[in-house]
């Protein structure tokens, strides 16, 4: 990051933005500070994207309207990579927020210095997040990530110590906030100072701090350490079961997660299963076909979630690599058995 002489009359930053109120906000509080502002979006897989729209369209939106420009930088495998072992370990759930922050905040520290920038600007606020925003947590990101004092947090500054952006007079502390904590009135009050009202909902966390789906990923790190992408678009659709050491099964819960397994299968190879006479559901047991017993196992498990009444179903089968479809007649797994073997 250049250093700059305190009479030169406009700083610069980088702002991540995400598109949501916070930073949004946080962006805003800056520019009017006569800072010269550029966004970054970051995405990974584990993005929210998809239940509250896309976060890089929000940003795109934010930062048209503040007539900045915005780069989106997906965080693909080195993201994973790190998921797999956190230098510091993971939050209440499988959310590794601390070494997640520091990869961001590295990168962010990367495009600054190519940009000419001076400091970073983020939408965090203080004790709204237990892993990654109480202010331990805050200062060994930013000491990891080589950007000690170098990150301003417009909405809670006047509650942290100031940063270098306010002891050179770049940014006049006394115009920032002191807004804490996970309520959200701080922020709501500040949008409507702001005139802002059309913002998306606080999505609190990515996938990886929702229970269910942080079993299912638990469970892939146990038991496929080498996991890619495809394995955790897996992940996001269907019911899954856990059939034995080296075996999962994946079952559509509807007709899209149904397409989706379909469509996977092709990244995926594995055994694909799907009733015959009825409408139920598809499967796909990543992996092998091997002969141990899971094929029948799979079988009856579809069974149990097609539509028909009591009895014994045929349901087909797909090995990997092959055209054509065998079967078989499956009895339903019992509901003990399903509950049993079920991840989330
Ligand atoms: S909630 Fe998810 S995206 Fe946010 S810091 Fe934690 S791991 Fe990263």
């Amino acid at each position: 990051m250049r250093t700059r002489d305190q009479n030169q009359k406009t700083a610069k930053a980088v702002v991540l933005l995400s598109g949501g109120l916070d930073s949004t906000l946080a962006a805003r509080v800056i520019q009017e500070q006569g800072i010269e502002l550029t966004a970054l979006n970051f995405k990974t897989q584990f993005c929210l994207c998809d239940r509250h729209g896309s976060c890089a369209h929000q940003a795109g939106r934010v930062a048209r309207e503040l007539g900045i420009e915005v780069r989106t930088i997906f965080l693909g495998e080195e993201y994973l990579e790190m998921l797999k072992n956190p230098r510091h370990g993971y939050g209440r759930r499988m959310n590794p927020c601390l070494d997640c922050r520091i990869m961001m905040f590295k990168l962010a520290g990367r495009a600054a210095r190519s940009a000419g920038a001076d400091f970073i600007v983020t939408g965090e606020v203080l004790g709204q997040r237990p892993m990654s925003q109480r202010l331990a947590a805050m200062k060994l990101i930013e000491k990891e990530s080589g950007l000690e004092g170098l990150v301003l947090r417009p909405l809670s500054s006047r509650l942290l110590p100031p940063t270098i952006p306010e002891r050179r007079g770049w940014v006049d502390r006394e115009r920032l906030f002191a807004v804490q904590g996970r309520s959200r009135k701080g922020q709501i009050s500040l949008a409507a100072g702001y005139g802002i009202s059309d913002y998306p909902c606080a999505a609190g966390g990515c996938l990886l701090t929702d229970p269910g789906f942080s079993r299912r990923m638990e469970d892939l790190i146990r038991h496929k350490p080498d996991f890619g992408p495809a394995d955790v678009e897996l992940l996001k659709v269907g019911r899954h079961f856990r059939l034995n050491r080296r075996t999962r099964l994946v079952v559509g819960r509807n007709q899209n997660e149904n397409a989706r397994l379909l469509q996977l299968s092709e990244k995926i190879p594995g055994v694909l299963f799907m009733p015959l006479e009825v409408a139920g559901p598809t499967g796909l047991k990543p992996g092998k076909a091997e002969d141990d017993g899971t094929i029948e196992l799979s079988c009856r498990i579809v069974a149990r979630y097609c539509d028909a009444g009591a009895g014994r179903l045929r349901i087909g089968y797909r090995l990997p690599f092959r055209r054509e479809t065998e079967e078989t007649v499956a009895g339903r797994a019992d509901q003990a058995l399903v509950e049993e073997l079920r991840v989330n």
